[in-house]
């Protein structure tokens, strides 16, 4: 049942993925996780059908729609079971782009949010360093004031959309001698800034469209208008930016992982076995009933914080509570359900096997679940 919440224009938005997702990448998918890479035409084909400006205002070419049709987004995107297609799209647009969207100069707006709802501009959300991943603060990337402009130097690592993107949204220390926290900048690079180096292309267990980054930073000359929203304030825009994330990746795995349900029914279904099909067993039954309550529970919650953002009511803790359950969650449900596949589902030609892997990433992938926790926590006592 479609969440209490939604609107015509979040049904209309689900139909027109769903449509999309059939026509133009189930067919090609494979392709792309040989070749390693999404087509630039695809983004740009999705930008022509207007799905990649969801958030973006109109006025720079959007639909300037809200949280909840991020989460129709995603959740039906990432019923198209290959990760790594929903995450090069939804880096960009969810994660990256919504830094400019809050933050963005009219300027920088024109000239980067407007090309990025086109699919002319792939985004990257550039925060994660050797060692720097749950804990942000510890970052060490640099950018030091010269002359009229700013010098970036340092690495940034598992960078989705950071070999083949065009545009990263960078956080760096501006004030090494205050806290993290009150010293971060943004900055947008383009990567072709002399200076700027892609090191490595990082070879996954999963999501293999995806590209992911090693990317080091040498002495990278940017103007000052390379500067995203208030110096030393970039600390606070990772964090808030973090919410959307969370609660996009939250739908992604409700997506995912109703998508992985709806395979193993099919598959138990016309599996012969002891005498009938394995859904005549009890315990297949039950196993995948189970899967199904907690799948639309944590579906329910994603719509109900994605609701609470709309409100413009604070969903830290709701948003935290779907991404902690959520990652976990979908691990449990598209492995219990790869079980249902036996041998078949070890096999590489079963989309089982794939999702598999690429869940994998979801219980650390953009907030631990241990991190994530610890802000519920945070949380439950006044
Ligand atoms: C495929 C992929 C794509 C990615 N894309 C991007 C991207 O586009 N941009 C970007 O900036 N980053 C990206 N990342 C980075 C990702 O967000 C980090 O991997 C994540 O934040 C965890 O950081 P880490 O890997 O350094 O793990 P660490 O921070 O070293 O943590 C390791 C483990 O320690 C435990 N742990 C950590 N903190 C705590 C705590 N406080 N309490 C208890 N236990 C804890 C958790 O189990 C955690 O999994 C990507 C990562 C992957 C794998």
């Amino acid at each position: 049942m479609d969440p209490i919440h939604w609107k015509d224009e979040h049904r209309e938005l689900q139909r027109q993925v769903r449509r999309f997702v059939e026509d133009e990448v189930l067919p090609h998918a494979q392709q792309w996780e040989k070749d390693g890479k999404v087509p630039r035409e695809v983004l740009r084909r999705m930008g022509a059908l207007g799905f990649l400006g969801i958030r973006v205002p109109e006025a720079y070419g959007g639909a300037g729609m809200d949280a909840m049709a991020s989460a129709v987004f995603a959740e039906e995107l990432a019923r198209c079971t290959y990760t790594g297609f929903t995450m090069t799209v939804l880096a960009d647009t969810e994660m990256a782009a919504p830094h400019i969207i809050r933050a963005g100069t009219d300027a920088q707006k024109k000239r980067y949010l407007v090309p990025i709802t086109k699919g002319e501009i792939v985004a990257a959300i550039t925060v994660t360093e050797p060692d720097a991943g749950s804990d942000v603060q510890g970052l060490r990337t640099s950018a030091r004031r010269e002359g009229n402009g700013w010098v970036v130097n340092g690495t940034k690592r598992f960078i989705t959309n950071g070999v083949y993107g065009d545009l990263y949204v960078l956080a760096a220390k501006t004030d090494p001698k205050a806290k993290a926290s009150r010293g971060m900048s943004m900055f947008l690079v383009e990567r072709n800034t002399p200076g700027v180096t892609v090191t490595r292309k990082l070879e996954k267990m999963g999501w293999l469209c995806s590209d992911t980054a090693e990317i080091v930073f040498e002495e990278v000359r940017l103007p000052a208008d390379a500067l995203l929203g208030e110096e030393n304030k970039g600390f606070y825009a990772v964090m808030q930016s973090f919410q959307n994330e969370r609660l996009v990746a939250a739908a992604i795995y409700a997506g995912e992982a109703a998508k992985a349900i709806e395979i193993a029914l099919d598959y138990v279904k016309t599996r012969k076995a002891f005498g009938g099909t394995l859904w005549d067993k009890q315990a297949v039954r039950l196993r995948l009933a189970d899967y199904a309550a907690r799948v639309e529970m944590l579906r329910q919650l994603v719509y109900h914080a994605a609701w609470l953002d709309t409100q413009g009511i604070d969903c830290v803790k709701e948003v935290s509570m779907a991404k902690s359950i959520g990652g976990e969650l979908t691990h449990e449900v598209v492995h219990g359900c790869l079980q249902l596949h036996g041998g078949m589902g070890f096999m590489r030609e079963s989309t089982i096997e794939r999702m598999a892997r690429d869940a994998r990433v979801h219980t650390f992938g953009g907030g631990a679940t241990e991190v994530m926790l610890e802000e519920v926590a945070k949380r439950m006592t006044p």
